[in-house]
């Protein structure tokens, strides 16, 4: 299965009936991106590793060392 960087997190909340007064539960779902800033301009998965670029130009610099588009040239 191919990972689409996202994980899904599930939890268990407890609420209270409001006419019975018992606790209800009930799982609630939530799904999150798996990414972190691994440098300027480039992210990664923390699940499958695959690194990943905010822009054309930023893989470019990160593959050839070529800052065209001066992203990294803070002058
Ligand atoms: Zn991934």
């Amino acid at each position: 299965m191919p990972c689409n960087h996202i994980r899904e997190t599930s939890r268990w909340v407890e609420e209270e009936d409001w006419y019975s007064g018992e606790m209800v539960g009930r799982w609630e779902y939530n799904s999150e991106y798996t990414t972190v800033d691994i440098d300027l301009h480039r992210y990664k998965c923390t699940q499958c590793g695959l690194v990943m670029y905010y822009s054309s130009a930023a893989r470019e610099y990160y593959e050839t060392g070529v800052d065209r588009k001066g992203l990294f040239n803070r002058g």
